[in-house]
């Protein structure tokens, strides 16, 4: 499959050729940039990367122009059939989650998100009108800047401001998705682990700068909000600042709030404070005693840190910290600035391998000294790359989709139990007690037991808690998220036995009490069989999308994880506040979306190694 990728940006155009039957799929490279009195530079290389990166002038007056040249550049260098062409879209707003086909109703929607990102959307919108006037017949797909931010659970995306405006879509969104995924999957596959097992910071810092906490393979929160001037100092956007300067700027001033916004997006950042968007500029303004350059650096420096303590707390842990973008890639000086002082994370450069980066294609090198825990890692974010893999899949799935049969699986709904362990069951009934099987359950390894438990938070308490058998090896408690509101304790969303930094509460029993090893809302999750798996395309740690009724109060439930292990009986679970929001008593039946979210949205290396399992 030959795809086409557009990245149009308000100053500069990207776009690319993959062909993704081959390894090193990049098979052309160009990018448009520093337009001024009608002419700009085109980079281009041609054949992969070890290809020769060129550079020629052309007569061209804007970003408009450019995308009208790029099929008489691809023709001249001999490509002009393509499969599908894809397109970053900086703002998918609250719909999309996932890259989507283009249509008259999708693009309406874009256009809509406007206001939200008025720097970007509007190029991303001519690259998609003028590339479906020339290729009206090849399939286009957006792919958001703000998809992979979905995840991020609502009290770190909400604003602390009026409910209708909250109505009208003010929210944290989030942008430089792309990236931050690549950069998780390209971490997990450097450090040889599942990303699910991993504590990520991500920080993308190019002309536009953010910043992402990627906790075990789900974006949790980042810099950038509704729109992409909150967060990080940028080039020429300023980043976080006091709302209260609007009307502060419009009494004593007298501007209004289009000139501050057109300020705060153009005329701010790097370029307010040191006269230059150009960090390589600024650098070595500082070095020769440039106090404006200076401080720029400093107020930069400072905030990445701010950011980077912060996602630490939010995640309760780091295992990773990443730079990627122009300056994450080629600053060796920033990034000894924003790693130095985090000894008490257990984080130290080694200032030698820091120096030695020369980024070369997909590398990505490890610069943290020996005894560092925290790994520090560098690489190129490769978002053409990434947006190709995800229109592939896209594409592949609708074919597909013409074939796949609807899965129908039951569903159960999970009442809040305990699992113990044999050390807490004699702790609570007594000396040698074991447990008592009262009912089979459904998996035909679990039981119910005739054993209770009294379950109490430091604000509430559930007097008779099932037991479930048999026993294993810590003692978990699994509750919904209205029963953590009960007992006053805070839990994560995880699947069983991810107990690490969780709430412990007290258990009594019958003759003793004990804490427990860890509280948990269980993450929704589908039991079944290898064979049963492998019928449907799926595998275990697989996320999927389920249905639930198709009547108007009819649900679906994202990110939904398969477990797949010998000797489970197909059925999903769910918890007591998912069974009320969906008006299922106790049991019901579901369908499988295989095909909008099955994940696995591979990024394939020159190497050829494969790395995949999470889901946009
Ligand atoms: P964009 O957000 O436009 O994609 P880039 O990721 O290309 O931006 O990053 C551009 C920024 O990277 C510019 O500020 C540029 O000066 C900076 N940069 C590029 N190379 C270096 C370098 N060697 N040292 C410091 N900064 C660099």
């Amino acid at each position: 499959m030959k795809i086409l990728i557009f990245n149009a940006g308000s100053s500069s155009l990207k776009f690319g050729v993959f062909d993704m039957a081959i390894s090193d799929s990049r098979v052309f490279k160009g990018e448009f940039e520093h337009f001024k009195n009608g002419k700009c530079l085109l980079h281009y290389r041609v054949g992969g990367e070890e290809g020769e990166e060129k550079e020629r002038g052309e007569s061209l007056a804007s970003v408009e122009d450019a995308i009208r040249r790029v099929p008489e550049i691809l023709k001249e260098f001999g490509y002009d059939v393509f499969d599908a062409i894809g397109h970053r879209v900086a703002h998918g707003g609250e719909k999309f989650r996932d890259a989507t086909l283009l249509d008259h109703n999708v693009l309406q929607y874009i256009e809509s998100c406007t206001s939200l990102a008025p720097l970007h959307n509007p190029a991303n919108l001519k690259a998609i009108m003028i590339s479906s006037t020339f290729w009206p017949d090849i399939p286009q797909v957006a792919v958001f800047d703000t998809a992979f931010h979905h995840t991020i659970p609502d009290f770190a995306y909400t604003y602390a401001v009026p409910k209708e405006w909250r109505d009208k879509g003010l929210r944290r969104y989030g942008f430089h998705g792309t990236s931050h995924k690549y950069v998780g999957l390209r971490v997990a596959q450097v450090l040889n682990r599942s990303i699910t097992e991993l504590q990520i910071i991500s920080c993308h810092l190019g002309n536009g700068a953010s910043i992402c906490a990627i906790n075990h393979g789900f974006s949790i929160d980042t810099s950038m909000g509704m729109t992409p001037l909150e967060g990080l100092v940028m080039g020429t956007r300023s980043g976080d600042v006091d709302p209260g300067m609007f009307s502060y700027l419009a009494r004593e001033l007298g501007l209004s709030t289009e000139v501050v916004e057109k300020q705060l997006y153009s005329n701010s950042g790097l370029k307010a404070l040191a006269g230059s968007h150009d960090f390589r500029e600024i650098e070595s303004k500082a070095a020769k005693g440039d106090l404006d350059a200076q401080l720029a650096i400093n107020v930069c420096v400072y905030r990445l840190r701010k950011y980077i303590g912060a996602y630490t707390a939010a995640m309760g842990g780091v295992d990773a910290l990443v730079f990627t973008g122009g300056i994450g890639e080629n600053s060796a000086f920033m990034r000894r600035r924003i790693c130095s002082k985090f000894d008490f994370l257990g984080l130290y450069l080694d200032e030698d391998k820091n120096q030695a980066v020369k980024l070369k294609s997909f590398d990505a090198p490890q610069i943290q000294s020996f005894d560092s825990r925290v790994k520090v890692i560098v690489t190129q974010t490769c978002e053409q790359l990434m947006i190709a893999q995800e229109v592939q899949y896209l594409l592949k799935q609708q074919k597909s989709q013409l074939k796949t049969k609807k899965w129908h699986i039951p569903v159960a709904v999970s009442a809040r139990h305990v699992h113990l362990s044999q050390e807490a069951v004699e702790a609570l009934f007594g000396k040698g007690h074991q447990l008592k099987k009262m009912r089979s359950l459904s998996q035909t390894e679990g039981w119910a037991a005739e054993e209770t438990v009294e379950v109490i938070g430091p604000k509430g308490s559930f007097k008779t808690v099932r037991v479930l058998g048999p026993t294993r090896k810590q003692t978990q408690i699994e509750v919904s998220k209205t029963d953590t509101f009960t007992l006053g304790v805070e839990a994560p969303v995880r699947p069983s036995g991810k107990l690490e930094n969780t709430p412990i509460i007290k258990l009594r029993g019958t003759v003793g009490a004990i804490e427990s090893d860890g509280l948990i809302i269980a993450a929704r999750h589908i039991h079944m069989s290898p064979e049963d798996a492998a019928k449907m395309g799926l595998k275990d740690g697989d996320y999927v999308d389920v249905k639930l009724g198709d009547g108007e109060r009819g649900v679906s439930f994202s990110n939904t994880l398969i477990r797949a292990k010998q000797g489970y009986v197909t059925e999903m679970h769910i918890d007591t506040d998912e069974a009320n929001a969906a008006g299922i008593a106790f049991r019901t039946e579901g369908e499988l979306v295989m095909n909008e979210r099955q994940g696995n949205a591979d990024i394939v290396t020159k190497k050829n190694m494969r790395l995949h399992s999470l889901r946009t």
